[in-house]
Formats: C-alpha cells, sequence, structure tokens
C-alpha cells in the first residue's frame, strides 16, 4: 500500500510538473511571447506593455513578416494561431539590421572546423536510446549532405555539440527553461569556446516521435535545432527548416534551398576544404564590422564601406538591400577605395593615385582623374573630411594629416602628426567624416570615436563599435568562435535584450 502511495505520488507529481504551455491569450502574455523572441525590447514598453501605439504595431509588423503573413500591424485571429503554434525556443530578432534585411536565411557564429563530435548526455524517455541515435545521426546526415560539414558520434562527455533531453529548468537559466507539453520544444547554442556553444536541448515535456504523424517529429526538430548548433539563425522563407515554427511530420523531408544557402555561406559546399574565414572586414548576413570609407551624399545619406560593399544609412534607418556592392550603389566606382570626401554638393572617392567625382549615385563628369589635380596631397590616401569645427578639408594618411584649401592646394606647413587630433590613434585612421549631426567622426579598426570641436579631443566615452552604434548590427555577428572577445554563451544569451537595447539606443544617439 505505500508503495502504491509512492507511485500515485509520483505520478501526480509528473503531472503537476508537466503542465502544458499555457494558451497565449492575454495581452501579458502577447507581449511576453514578443519580448523572449526579440520583436521587442524591455526598454520599448511600459508595465510589460509596448509604451506607444507606433512601438505596438511596429512590433506586430516585425512578428508577422517573420511569420510570412500579411503585415496588417494588428493582431488577428491567424497572428494569434501563428503564435500559439509550437516552436523553438530561439530568438527571431536579433538586431535592428535583423528586422531589416530581407527575406532569407541569416548566420550566427560558426566554427572554425569542420569535422564535429556529438554525443547524447541526457536520455529521451520517448524512444529507446539507439533510436534516437539513429535519428540524430539522420538530423546532422542532413546538413553534411550539402556542405563540408562532418559529423562523429563520440563517448565523450564534453563533445562539440551535447545533446540532451530535459523539462523545466535544466541548468541553463531561468530564462532559458522549458514550458510543459506545446510552446516552446527546444532550443541550441550557437557556436562558441563556451563548452555550451552546440549544444542542443529537447523538451522532455513533448512526446516525441520517430516516422508518424502523432507527437512531435524528433528528427525535424533535431535537425532544426542542429542548424542553429552549426550557426544558422531564424530564416523568415516559411517552407525552410530554419523558420522557428512547427509546421508538422513531413513523410519527405528535405532541406530548402534557404537553408542549404545558409550554412555553404558558413561551411562551403564540400567536396574538401571550406572556404577561407571571413576576414574581419567582409560584409557577414548584414553586416560590416570594420569600415575603410565614410562619407555623405548630397541628399543626406551617410555611406559606409569596406573593401567590396556599402552600407546606406538615412536618418536612422538602414534601408532594405543594403550591404550591397560598391559598383552597384556607385556606377563606375571600382572596389578596394581608399577614401571619401563630402564637399557640398558632391562626394569625392579616392584610390591609389586617381580619384573620382559622384552627385549622389551618379558620376559627375569624366572620372577617373588624377590626384594630381589636388595639388600637394600624396597617393593612398586613408581618410578625408571637413572638420566641423572651420569647414576645411583635411586629408589623413598614416600618422599624418593634411589641410587642403580649395583653389591653393596643400599649404607647406603639411604634413604635421596626426597626434595633434588629441585622443585618435595616432597611428593613423581607417575613415573619417563629417555627419549631418555638425560631429566629425573618426573610424579605426572596429571602432569610431566623435571629436569634439570645443575641446578639441576626441569626447569621453570614445571609442565605440561602429558596426553596432552605426550600422545597427548583432554584437554576436561580430565575433567569430575563434575570438578571443567572444563571451561565454551563458553570458551573451541571458543578456541579449541588454545588448539589443544599446543597439536600438545606439542607432539614435551617438
Ligand atoms: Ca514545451
Amino acid at each position: 500500500m505505500r508503495r502504491l502511495c509512492v507511485i500515485l505520488l509520483g505520478c501526480y507529481l509528473a503531472a503537476t510538473f508537466s503542465v502544458a504551455a499555457p494558451r497565449i491569450e492575454t495581452q501579458q502574455q502577447i507581449w511576453e511571447f514578443m519580448e523572449k523572441y526579440g520583436y521587442i525590447t524591455r526598454d520599448d514598453m511600459v508595465n510589460g506593455m509596448p509604451k506607444d501605439e507606433e512601438t505596438k504595431t511596429k512590433s506586430i509588423i516585425y512578428f508577422q513578416k517573420m511569420g510570412n503573413m500579411t503585415m496588417t500591424g494588428v493582431l488577428d485571429e491567424d497572428s494569434m494561431n501563428l503564435m500559439n503554434t509550437p516552436r523553438c525556443g530561439m530568438k527571431d530578432m536579433e538586431s535592428f539590421a535583423d528586422m531589416m534585411r530581407r527575406k532569407r536565411y541569416a548566420l550566427g557564429p560558426r566554427w572554425d572546423r569542420t569535422d564535429l563530435t556529438w554525443n547524447i548526455i541526457r536520455d529521451s524517455q520517448d524512444l529507446p536510446r539507439a533510436q534516437v541515435e539513429s535519428i540524430m545521426e539522420r538530423a546532422f546526415t542532413a546538413w553534411s549532405d550539402v556542405s563540408s560539414l562532418t559529423f562523429r558520434k563520440v563517448s565523450s562527455s564534453e563533445p562539440d555539440i551535447k545533446i540532451l533531453f530535459a523539462a523545466g529548468e535544466h541548468g541553463d537559466g531561468f530564462d532559458g527553461r522549458f514550458d510543459g507539453p506545446s510552446g516552446v520544444l527546444a532550443h541550441a547554442y550557437f557556436p562558441s569556446l563556451n563548452p555550451i556553444g552546440g549544444d542542443a536541448h529537447f523538451d522532455e515535456d513533448e512526446t516525441y516521435t520517430d516516422g508518424t504523424f502523432s507527437g512531435t517529429n524528433l528528427f525535424q526538430v533535431a535537425a532544426h535545432e542542429f542548424g542553429h548548433s552549426l550557426g544558422l539563425r531564424h530564416s523568415d522563407v516559411e517552407d525552410a527548416l530554419m523558420y522557428p515554427y512547427y509546421r508538422g511530420y513531413q513523410p519527405n523531408f528535405q532541406l530548402h534551398s534557404d537553408d542549404i544557402n545558409g550554412i555553404q555561406a558558413h561551411y562551403g559546399e564540400g567536396n574538401g576544404k571550406p572556404e577561407e574565414r571571413d576576414t574581419p572586414s567582409t560584409p557577414l548576413d548584414n553586416c560590416m564590422p570594420r569600415v575603410t570609407l565614410s562619407t555623405q551624399t548630397a541628399d543626406g545619406s551617410a555611406y559606409f564601406a569596406n573593401e567590396t560593399h556599402v552600407f546606406r544609412r538615412t536618418g536612422n534607418t538602414i534601408p532594405a538591400g543594403y550591404p550591397m556592392r560598391i559598383v552597384d550603389e556607385f556606377p563606375g566606382l571600382p572596389s578596394n577605395l581608399d577614401a571619401a570626401l563630402f564637399y557640398s554638393p558632391y562626394t569625392y572617392f579616392f584610390k591609389g593615385s586617381e580619384y573620382w567625382r559622384f552627385r549622389d549615385r551618379q558620376m559627375a563628369g569624366t572620372y577617373p582623374r588624377p590626384m594630381s589635380d589636388w595639388g600637394g596631397l600624396p597617393n593612398d590616401v586613408d581618410a578625408a573630411f571637413v572638420w566641423s569645427r572651420n569647414g576645411r578639408i583635411y586629408f589623413t594618411k598614416g600618422d599624418q594629416y593634411y589641410a587642403y584649401y580649395p583653389g591653393y592646394g596643400v599649404s607647406s606647413y603639411y604634413p604635421q602628426p596626426l597626434s595633434h587630433w588629441r585622443g585618435l590613434p595616432s597611428d593613423g585612421v581607417d575613415a573619417a567624416f563629417q555627419y549631418s549631426n555638425g560631429y566629425t567622426y573618426f573610424f579605426k579598426g572596429s571602432n569610431y570615436y566623435r571629436f569634439n570641436d570645443g575641446t578639441v579631443q576626441v569626447d569621453t566615452g570614445y571609442p565605440l563599435n561602429t558596426a553596432v552604434q552605426w550600422l545597427g548590427c548583432n554584437p554576436n555577428e561580430l565575433v567569430g568562435p575563434t575570438s578571443e572577445t567572444e563571451g561565454d554563451a551563458t553570458a551573451i544569451i541571458p543578456s541579449l535584450f541588454v545588448i539589443l537595447l544599446s543597439t536600438l539606443i545606439g542607432i539614435c544617439t551617438f
């Protein structure tokens, strides 16, 4: 009798602890969902609700865009049904740039090698171990079939990708706890140096099945989570595996071309070595960690470029479609430009011993022309700008700078040491410009500096991160798994909204 009581108590407790994820209905539940998945930041909320109608509408539109719905900005029945569809627990939107991106896959950090190991650390109660292993094997194969990746099951307790089944809170913090049957099905961690990087966790409160329409198909959920383990974010392509919502068992599962394009962007097509790791200045999915050129055009747009691509910024917005190839934005310009100068109404571009003149996006005249037109300037300049304090034109090259007087040229006093510009890196800058707010900014590596014309030195609080502040990039996309600055996943993920806040605030205030 006593044993029966214990068993009954056990069942009672089990039942109590696996209450189904509640249906999202109330305003509080709706906005918890919107915040959890990145459609609104806590800073844009008051008492758990959007701070104003505009914010509310915007969040709903982002949610509807990601869900491939008509973007009405109003939560109709379809929206509420989607919100209540079982799904992955990973965020959908992680940055301002994310919300602007075109329809396709999105990349997170990647592994710096292609031979990865995995193991199941905690078993599923739903299926026998051997069957789960075979399902996982198939899920990995879906990715290795179309990329240079290989996966190997090991018996180690510290493989690259640790798989575990767990209910409720399971060791990765309050925000990472599972929610009972339905709702969140699973989540995974992006590649990182932290031991949790790459790991995939499955909600034990789901009923995982194999090859049947009942329950939740473990293969499909695992293949999706491994996409995250390999560095893919959610895609807004509805038929892609990396779409955030579970769409029911698909007997003839195949990766979508969007998934394949995503994994190949990270690891190459296969049959050999992966492509070279992106250099820091190559655009990632929608970001540019380092700029080599900054300028404006007469229409008020600000431009930032690296060797091959250009970002355009109008007001506090990055218009859709950027970064673009330089030649697509400015027909006739080569890549690998040195510097650019906006001297109203023209924008000048410099490369080696030549320069080009544009008015907005059209070449204004016959170019290139030789740098000798700019009497006294050297070739291969680094940066050019009109200084907000005196309206004069300056060029920098290495640790020196030149003042240029239109109609006269460079005076014999120049060059002078760049260290006159107190607070700037004295060995040189990559880019500089005067922004529409009147301030002069300097760019070096991944950072930028704002110059204070009153005190004639760099303002306190600088440097700041260029990509995050100017381009709205997700800080997590700027560091790869091999970077020393990569934080550990446990620290980054719970505090992601804090970083996101600084991103959204930062893009408005310099
Ligand atoms: Ca769940």
